[in-house]
């Protein structure tokens, strides 16, 4: 459970026009390989390791007392969710905004021209084509909660949106909240329930993120 503190409420802000029509060609999208969002928040989470690591040369004050990089996938099948969580550099507030509610990134901006110049239906295969990023867990999940705390911060921040307009930002309580990095949790959609299987996640890891340099270890969660 995460809260917000009481002096700051949660502040609601508009996905970039973009964003908004990204996300509703992913969620209205019969592309059936859904499984690639894990593959997409595994990259990220290894990303965000790497950063760590590379920031922890000139600063390594920044590692803490928990030195060793991990991705830890825990499985909630009583409640309908999947937590995608990494220890690496975090992402401070402004961070979270400009990652998460824009199109910064190229690749992201190559993939809505093609799907702006393709014919109706075509938007299903350019998705395995291109590897579209973080937005792809809206594919499976019908609220996503991302909880973050940069590396060295005293602060750590809670961004959660269901995907449709836009989300919100506030700050948690850091007692409640990792040292540093990233947890993400994904509310499965109705007919996305079995991405809490064990044997599924499992094979998905295998099939699509072997190479990740980054150990990953899957948890069930307890009671
Ligand atoms: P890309 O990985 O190509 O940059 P994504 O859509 O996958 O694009 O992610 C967007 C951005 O969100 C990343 O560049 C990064 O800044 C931020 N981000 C996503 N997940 C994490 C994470 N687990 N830890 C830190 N930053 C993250
Ligand atoms: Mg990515």
């Amino acid at each position: 459970m995460t809260t917000t503190t009481a002096e700051y409420p949660a502040e609601s802000h508009v996905f970039e026009a973009d964003v908004a029509r990204l996300l509703h060609m992913m969620v209205h999208s019969v592309y059936s390989d859904k499984d690639v969002f894990l593959r997409e928040l595994i990259s990220n989470a290894a990303d965000a390791c790497e950063k760590l690591r590379y920031e922890a040369i000139a600063t390594p004050a920044l590692l803490a007392s928990d030195a060793d990089s991990r991705i830890v996938l825990t499985l909630d099948e009583e409640g309908g969710r999947l937590l995608v969580e990494d220890n690496g550099i975090g992402m401070s507030r402004d961070e979270m905004i400009e990652a998460l509610g824009t199109i910064a990134r190229s690749g992201t901006r190559a993939f809505m021209e093609r799907i702006e110049a393709s014919k109706q239906g075509e938007g299903a295969q350019l998705i395995g084509q291109f590897g579209v990023g973080f937005y792809s867990c809206f594919m499976v999940a019908d609220r996503v909660d991302v909880v973050s705390r940069r590396a060295g911060a005293d602060s750590a921040w809670l961004w959660s949106s269901d995907g449709k307009g836009g989300y919100s930002v506030s700050p948690i309580d850091v007692s409640e909240a990792p040292v540093r990095g990233t947890r993400i949790t994904l509310h499965l959609m109705d007919d996305a329930k079995s991405y809490t299987s064990r044997w599924s996640i499992e094979r998905i890891v295998k099939e699509q993120s072997g190479h990740v340099p980054v150990p990953i270890k899957i948890a069930e969660k307890p009671g």
